[in-house]
This record gives C-alpha cells, structure tokens and sequence, in this order.
C-alpha cells in the first residue's frame, strides 16, 4: 500500500463539500485507489478515513483535508461506516504502509514478516478494514447492482505486465526511451507495490516510480539514493497517531 504525503490544506478551514476536494487530492496523490492501488481514471471517490456517519461516525471531520484519501468503490463499500481507530490502524497517510505488506506474484497480499506483533495486528486490521484479504469481493456499481472484483486476478494481471517490462528492460537496460516507456505503463497500470516488487532490485527503477506517483516521494518513506524503504514513516504532515509503521 503506498504511501503518501498529502500536504497542507488547499483551503482555509472546512471546504464547502467534502467533493471539491477531489482535484485537489488527485492532484497531490494521482488517480489511484489509496488502499488498493487501483488506477480509477474516472470513478474515484474522496474517502473519509474516520466515518462521516453511522454509529462511529464523526460528522465534524467530514469535510476536513486531514480526514480524506482516494478510494474505490468497492474499497469504500467494503470499509463503509465501519469503526476507525487510528491507535490500531495503519493509514497511507500516517504510516509506512509500504512496508506493512508483501505482495506476491500469486496476487496475495501478505503482512511483511519482520513487523512486530504489535504492527502486525495494526496491519492485519487494515487489510481487513478495506478488503484487501479477500479473494474476490462483491460491491453494488452506481446502478446498485452487484458486482463481483477478482481482486487477486487483478495484482496477477499487473505482475504480469511488470514482469514483461523487467524482461524488456534487462534487455536494454541504458535505453533511456525504454525507461521511459516502463514508467509510462507502470503510472497507467498503478499497483505501484507491484511495480516496486518486480524492480526490487534495480534501485534505478524504483527511484524512477517512487518520484513519479505523485504524493510518494514527498512521504519520505523511500530513501532517495537507493530507493530501499526508510521506517517508521517520518510522518511530515503531522498526521494524528502517524508514523506507528
Ligand atoms: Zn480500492
């Protein structure tokens, strides 16, 4: 799961409805999902961390940067008005969520093993919370019909095209067009995890991604000679209860 700097907020105060955020959030974090990675050209929506609503929810903080990511559909469905307790969650925005999980190419998404308990539990619960464990999940569209995602047949897919780009690129690996070209799918693929999981061991490449999905560098998750991961998550935005991982 990426990790993300968001920034201050664009606007003094509240904002006049929690939507006008949404250009502002692509902007800073590109058009992905910020817990599955998806890349939603069109259809993403501002995702409240705590609940607007509902019986935890926190109606105050519903139009409140500090309080917004990007979400899917159905990441958004599964977490839904379900309780947030920051104290035993890990966010993208707060925590080195990158180094929480291990994907595989099997399209499993893993807790990284050498998390302590204690993270592990704050891990597994995020997982939980917006879905990603399960194999395929079932969510309504925008014509509350009920649809059915393959998760796992989707981060198989993007393994799939990150492999034939490492194959091209180990066969020409100073061809700048090249580079180029592998950024260019990889930004248009997302899964970012993904991307950085192949190329795990050409820092050049991973420089490359952690610079060009927007909001990651600045998180200061990454170091930026060798593109390794750096934890905890130095937190720079001052997130409330940040940098646990
Ligand atoms: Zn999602």
């Amino acid at each position: 799961m990426r990790p993300v700097k968001k920034g201050t907020s664009p606007v003094h105060g509240d904002f006049a409805k929690y939507e006008d955020a949404k250009t502002d959030l692509v902007g800073r974090l590109g058009s992905y999902c910020s817990y599955c990675e998806r890349r939603i050209p069109t259809l993403l929506a501002v995702e409240h961390i705590e609940p607007k609503k509902g019986l935890w929810g926190k109606p105050e903080l519903e139009k409140r940067w500090s309080n917004f990511l990007l979400a899917c559909t159905n990441c958004n469905s599964c977490k839904g008005d379900d309780r947030v307790n920051l104290r035993r969650l890990i966010f993208p925005d707060r925590d080195n969520t990158f180094d929480a999980y291990s994907y595989e190419a099997d399209g499993n998404v893993h807790l990284s093993s050498h998390l302590t308990k204690r993270q592990k539990v704050m891990a597994r619960n995020t997982l939980r919370l917006v879905g990603l464990d399960k194999p395929v999940q079932i969510y309504l569209d925008s014509n509350d019909e009920q649809v059915a995602l393959d998760r796992v047949a989707q981060r198989m897919e993007a393994f799939g095209v990150a492999h034939e780009a490492l194959t091209l690129f180990e066969a020409e690996p100073d061809s700048m067009g090249l580079k180029t070209s592998i950024k260019r799918t990889a930004l248009a693929t997302g899964f970012f995890s993904i991307w950085m999981k192949v190329f795990e061991t050409i820092p050049e490449m991973k420089l490359i991604f952690i610079q060009s999905f927007a909001g990651t560098e600045l998180s200061g998750c990454f170091d930026m000679g060798s593109g390794n991961v750096l934890t905890p998550a130095p937190n720079p935005d001052g997130m409330d209860l940040g940098g646990k991982i």
